[in-house]
């Protein structure tokens, strides 16, 4: 059953403030960066990456094939050797010299993103850009301290890495991929994914420019079958991966009885939890932060919503009116909250699944705004009447939707909240220190937020259990994978 109320009548009407793209320069076409150098795709594939807001083309973008992957391998091995043996506090001048050149284009990069994906100029500008910075000047100051990091062990890189990243935050995947790899000495094959590789590639520039040695980074722009064929290449000692849970279990596969390291960060179907003594409207930014920020296409997204039944009525009431407030339009608007849906096919996906809470009986609200004729849009959906067996309680959708569930104890909160098959993040809201810490360490949880939702530092590691995979990014603990210990 579907309710849609006429959008909350806004007090004012804000003027329209958009960035301004006239000094962003992006070339026609852009090649694969191999050994330092821009090479033409072997097979003489290019494909268009759009702008998901508009369905303009932004640029044509190489595709790398089994030999153009053979060819970036060969040459990050033969840069391993020098890479490895430099001082590490030259290595680490390098990974800094990049985090510098990121501030100084700052602009420039939070623009390209916010076209090529869809997210918020707002976003892209305050989160995306500078936390891609701050990755790498915090493993910029590890890379000549490694063995205080790992514990007064002897550390080693693994040598040849492959980093496979997903669309949801280009270029702050590509920093927490690269800035820890090359802090520990290895050489990388990054493949950014198929609808945002704009920024992976400006920061081939940035690399270029940093007068970083060729063949150190090398960046494969390609489709699902480059990532398969760098995944399965025989000359990597290490795959990083960042994307969904299907995947992730393929990757494993192939990458099982070899001798190489795995990270998997992959999907989730967090849980945000709100006891009845919380700080409701406090509790209700927070939930507004955890499922729409970047359109909900974030892997630890709030999207299943855990009420005390006492306040359920009073925080889903008070939400639904927040959520008549958001702002969904033109990416690089600053008044907008929720921009684009990054393509057709994650489009698709998010009205299936929302198609399929409607049938199983759930109670769909969907603010009514007005949305752009052209491009990729969906406006922000709260379901009520969720049962956990429902395929939104269930299933990642990766989109601005929520569904909310009711507990009555402790206890059931923490058992709904693990009734799941994922096990990346959670929030909790509650004004005692106690309760927070108990449920907490009742949580499966990689990240726990208490009071607050979606912070991410570089200092802070990050990652999953269970179907969330395995694996920390960030903070000390983001070295351990790629390095050997003795
Ligand atoms: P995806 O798995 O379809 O693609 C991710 C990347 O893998 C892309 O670059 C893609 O080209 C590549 N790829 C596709 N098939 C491959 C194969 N067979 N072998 C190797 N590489 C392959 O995921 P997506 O739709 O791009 O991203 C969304 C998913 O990423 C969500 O499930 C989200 O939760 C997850 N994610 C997780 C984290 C985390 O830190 N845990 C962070 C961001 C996104």
């Amino acid at each position: 059953m579907a309710i849609t109320t006429p959008r909350t009548a806004l007090d004012w009407e804000y003027s329209p403030a958009p960035e301004a793209t006239d000094h962003i320069k992006l070339r026609d076409r852009y090649e694969l960066f191999v050994d330092g150098t821009w090479r033409p795709p072997e097979s003489g594939a290019y494909e268009p990456t759009i702008n998901p807001a508009t369905e303009e083309p932004l640029a044509e973008i190489a595709q790398a094939n089994d030999a153009d992957v053979d060819a970036a391998v060969a040459a990050a091995r033969a840069a391993l050797p020098r890479w490895q043996k430099l001082p590490a506090l030259e290595r680490g001048k390098y990974v800094f010299r990049i985090a510098r050149l990121i501030q100084e284009r700052a602009r420039e990069l939070a623009i390209v993103e916010s076209l090529d994906g869809g997210k918020p100029i707002r976003e892209s500008r305050d989160v995306d850009i500078p936390l891609a910075a701050a990755h790498f000047f915090y493993y910029a100051g590890w890379a000549d301290k490694l063995q205080y990091g790992l514990a007064g062990r002897n550390v080693a890189p693994m040598g040849v890495v492959g980093q496979i990243v997903p669309w949801n935050f280009p270029l702050l995947m590509v920093a927490w991929k690269l800035a820890p790899a090359l802090a520990c000495g290895n050489t990388a094959v990054l493949k950014p994914a198929e609808t945002t590789p704009l920024t992976a590639l400006l920061l081939a520039e940035i690399c270029q420019e940093a007068e970083l040695p060729a063949g150190v980074v090398n960046i494969l722009p390609g489709d699902g079958a480059t990532g398969a064929s760098l995944v399965r290449h025989p000359d990597i000692d290490k795959i990083a991966f960042t994307g969904s849970t299907g995947v992730g279990k393929d990757i494993q596969a192939a990458t099982a009885g070899r001798d190489i390291g795995l990270t998997l960060e992959l999907g989730g179907k967090s849980a945000n939890i709100v006891f009845d003594d919380a700080a409701i409207d406090q509790a209700v930014e927070g939930i507004v932060n955890g499922i729409f920020f970047n359109q909900g296409h974030v892997c630890c997204a709030g999207s299943r919503l855990l009420i005390q039944e006492s306040v359920a009525e009073e925080v889903i009431e008070k939400l639904w009116r927040r959520m008549g407030l958001l702002r969904v339009g033109d990416p690089l608007d600053k008044n907008t909250d929720v921009g684009a849906i990054n393509s057709a096919e994650q489009l698709q996906r998010i009205e299936a699944l929302v198609d399929a809470g409607e049938r199983e009986g759930a109670t769909r609200r969907t603010v009514s705004c007005d949305l752009p004729d052209r491009g990729y849009w969906f406006a922000p959906t709260l379901f009520t009447d969720v049962a956990p067996v429902h395929k939104i309680a269930v299933e990642e959708i990766f989109g601005p939707v929520v569904s909310v569930m009711t507990f009555r104890t402790q206890a059931e909160a923490i058992e709904k909240a693990n009734a799941t098959a994922y096990g990346l993040a959670a929030g909790v809201w509650t004004d005692k220190g106690s309760r927070a810490l108990a449920v907490a360490r009742g949580l499966k949880a990689g990240v726990v937020w208490q009071n607050t939702y979606n912070q991410f530092d570089p200092t802070s590691p990050f990652g999953g259990y269970k179907e969330s995979g395995f694996g920390r990014e960030g903070g000390a603990a983001g070295l351990r994978p790629y390095v050997r210990v003795s």
